[in-house]
């Protein structure tokens, strides 16, 4: 791919957006861009900048964020800062990024990259992100990579299987039933029968066991803003699931990591699970999330049961005739009542599905707290 001369690019972007004053050369631009104070900076960068406060000149760059940016990514170098700005104007408008980062990419660090990529991956939407997030992992700045890492995944993207980094995948799936304790009205115990279909995509990286969900929510009419119940929700899930287990095997230790995707409804990619999104308060199950649904709680709780964990509240207590006398909650459990933590025993199943992906000699993968 040949790279387009930088300067008539930017002019022809810049003519689009009209943002020279008349007659104005490109230095002059650049020095107006130069006496917008840093405090503002990034302010106008996202397009928030309060324009009552700024000074003339970049009240008219504030009109348009995408302007402002771009000015300002010529202006400087890419440096981290630039790219964590790109990652910014992603999370405000994700259709803009391809034109402020290919403006970027023709000049400065990401030239390599771009030019061993093929035509048709440059079509894709997320190839932007992709490439801020190649670039964070190169210069091993983790917060921006976590944050590439988001913004894909929030828009149902598996990063690592856009960048081609997973060694070996496995997609499981399996339905499973499990029995509830309840107690009738005349005071004796009796059990309930309740299913539900563990599914979900094993992958293994140089750094990583990933464990993503393809989760298709179809929203009811009058249920909320799904763009903010998916963040609401992918953000409650990571922080209960990431960061706790590895998985070793004397060879190796590999964090796990759990990636919700939320893919939207029209959507022709298989799905691990079919959502629908009802108005709260209401019944949540696997397949019935509410709208009022807390991320921490409740959707990691049924993301619990997507990876195959067990309801651990109401749990049968058995006689020695096997009959159900009284019933059990455990404590500090994510899959129980009080929401606690994720435990070892939650991440049997997939324990058991990673050593099924092994290599004839590889040793068995048990699981740790990281
Ligand atoms: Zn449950």
């Amino acid at each position: 791919m040949a790279h387009p001369d930088h300067l008539a690019q930017s002019d022809t972007q810049s003519n689009r957006g009209a943002k020279y004053a008349p007659g104005e050369s490109r230095g002059g631009m650049r020095e107006r861009l130069r006496s917008i104070p840093p405090s503002q900076a990034a302010a106008v960068l996202k397009g928030q900048a309060n324009t009552a406060e700024l000074p003339a000149d970049p009240r008219l760059l504030a009109a348009s964020g995408y302007a402002a940016a771009t000015e300002r990514l010529k202006v400087r170098r890419a440096t981290p800062d630039t790219l964590e700005g790109l990652l910014l104007i992603a999370e405000m408008d994700a259709a803009r990024l391809p034109a402020v980062v290919g403006d970027l990419d023709a000049r400065h660090t990401l030239d390599p990259w771009l030019a061993s990529v093929s035509d048709a991956d440059l079509a894709q939407q997320a190839l932007p992100l992709l490439r801020v997030l190649e670039h964070a992992r190169k210069q091993g700045r983790e917060p921006l990579r976590e944050r590439a890492i988001r913004a894909l995944e929030l828009r149902g993207e598996d990063p690592d299987e856009r960048l081609g980094t997973y060694d070996r995948t496995r997609d499981v799936r399996t339905h499973y039933s499990e029995e509830l304790a309840e107690q009738k009205p005349d005071g004796t115990w009796t059990t309930n029968t309740y299913s539900a279909d563990k599914a979900y995509s094993l992958g293994i990286t140089r750094d990583e066991v990933v464990v993503s969900v393809r989760i298709r929510l179809h929203p009811d009419v009058a249920a909320g803003d799904p763009e903010a119940l998916k963040a609401r929700w992918r953000d409650g899930i990571t922080a209960v699931w990431n960061g706790k287990y590895k998985v070793t095997n004397g060879r190796k230790k590999l964090p796990l990591r759990f990636r919700p995707l939320f893919i939207p409804a029209p959507e022709p990619r298989a799905s691990h699970q079919e959502v629908r999104i009802i108005p709260g308060p209401s019944r949540s199950n696997e397949t019935r999330w509410d709208t009022e649904d807390q991320g921490r709680t409740t959707a990691a709780h049924e993301f619990g049961h997507m990876v195959g964990a067990r309801d651990e509240y109401s749990m049968p207590m058995k006689d020695e005739k096997d009959q159900v006398v009284a019933s059990y909650d455990e404590t500090d459990s994510i899959m129980s009542g009080d929401y606690g933590r994720v435990q070892p025993r939650h991440l049997e199943e997939i324990r058991r599905d990673l050593n099924r992906m092994r290599s004839p000699k590889e040793p068995e993968f048990r699981v740790e707290p990281l």
